[in-house]
């Protein structure tokens, strides 16, 4: 069967915010399979605030989207038709794939269990962000019971993660997020000790401390500028900084230095260390076991925002620079 699909491009770069200006669609047939290819339908796609990054053209830790090229990302797809013998029509999978309605994918794209009922968890919890928070937590917080961690971007796909996860652990989890919603579901849902609306917050530092009498020993940072500015002046001894994001920043066309708050790092014997999640891709099923047991015995509890069709990708995409999702933002597409 000849299979046409629009496809989302990367027309120009954005400067600064990115906007629809950016990108374009057409439509294109599909050519028929190579040996070792399959045919996709694509379900699901996750859009993400690293995507943001990936359409400057400079170095980083994965190569820049190239103009006139489909956006990719995380996936969810059937397979339509297969000439690999590992997989069979009707298998669904998670695979980076192009921001397309079908497409051909060769590799080993991960096959989600039939047995599974996790399917759109494969682009949160159980997928990228769930392990973010799970490696930055076990690789550099190093959580003791009894510690005081802040999370910036708490409210999302992270965010939520880390802090339910950190609750786990026996810490004391504050969080901070952009609306009185999700606040109130930090609380109320997740069981954070405490929810701040940073913009609300008259002083943010102020609230922090009222809220961490005995002050900083984790910093989760998914946002930096200002909000970590503030939690700079809070932190213990031998406090913990883990450096996963840095979205208040990724629209900057310059980065803003701001307060140089290093020797406040110095005098407190701070460790801040960033990463980026595939440092740790050996541990990820061991990781994934753990993850689902949790949600399976109700310890984590998920959330997902969830847009639907093909034309809503960029406004999925462009939502998240605006805080409209609480949870992992996913579009569904077919
Ligand atoms: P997300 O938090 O689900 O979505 C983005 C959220 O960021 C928005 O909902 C918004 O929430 C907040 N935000 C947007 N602009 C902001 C600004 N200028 N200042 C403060 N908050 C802002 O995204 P995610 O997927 O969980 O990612 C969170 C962070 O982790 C991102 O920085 C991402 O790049 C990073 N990340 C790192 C790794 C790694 O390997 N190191 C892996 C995945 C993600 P509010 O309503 O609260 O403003």
């Amino acid at each position: 069967m000849v299979y046409t699909t629009k496809r989302i491009l990367l027309d120009k770069r954005p400067s600064g915010f990115p906007a629809v200006e950016n990108f374009s669609i057409d439509t294109v047939t599909l050519p028929q399979l190579n040996e070792g290819e399959i045919l996709i339908k694509i379900k699901y796609l996750s859009v993400d605030p690293y995507m943001r990054n990936r359409m400057n053209k400079a170095k980083s830790y994965i190569e820049p989207y190239e103009t006139g090229q489909p956006i990719s990302g995380d996936g969810i797809a059937e397979v339509l038709e297969s000439k690999n013998e590992e997989y069979k029509s009707g298998d669904i999978i998670s695979a980076i794939v192009p921001w397309q309605e079908y497409a051909i994918l060769s590799g080993n794209p991960y096959k989600i269990p039939s047995a599974d009922n996790y399917i759109t968890e494969y682009l949160g919890i159980l997928g990228l962000t769930g392990l973010t928070a799970y490696f930055g937590l076990n690789k550099i917080a190093f959580p003791r019971s009894g510690e005081t961690m802040v999370i910036s971007g708490a409210a999302g796909a992270v965010g939520m993660a880390a802090g339910q996860m950190a609750k786990i652990y026996g810490c004391r989890v504050i969080g901070i997020a952009g609306s009185d919603e999700k606040c109130a579901f930090l609380k109320n849902t997740l069981k954070f000790d405490t929810a701040l609306n940073y913009k609300t917050s008259k002083n943010l530092r102020k609230a922090v401390k009222q809220a961490a009498p005995d002050g900083v020993d984790i910093y989760f940072d998914n946002v930096g500028g200002e909000i970590s500015d503030s939690i700079m002046y809070l932190l213990n001894d031998f406090s913990r900084i883990v450096l996963c994001g840095q979205i208040a920043l990724y629209n900057q066309n310059r980065l803003s230095l701001g307060p140089r708050l290093n020797s406040l790092l110095l005098i407190h014997r701070v460790k801040m260390q960033g990463f980026i999640v595939y440092d740790y891709r050996d541990e990820f099923p061991a990781a994934r076991e753990q993850i689902s047991e949790w949600l399976k015995n109700g310890k984590l509890i998920n959330r997902e925002t969830v847009i639907s069709g093909f034309d809503q990708i960029l406004t999925a995409f462009l939502n998240l620079f605006q805080g409209k999702n609480t949870g992992k933002m996913i579009v569904k597409i077919a």
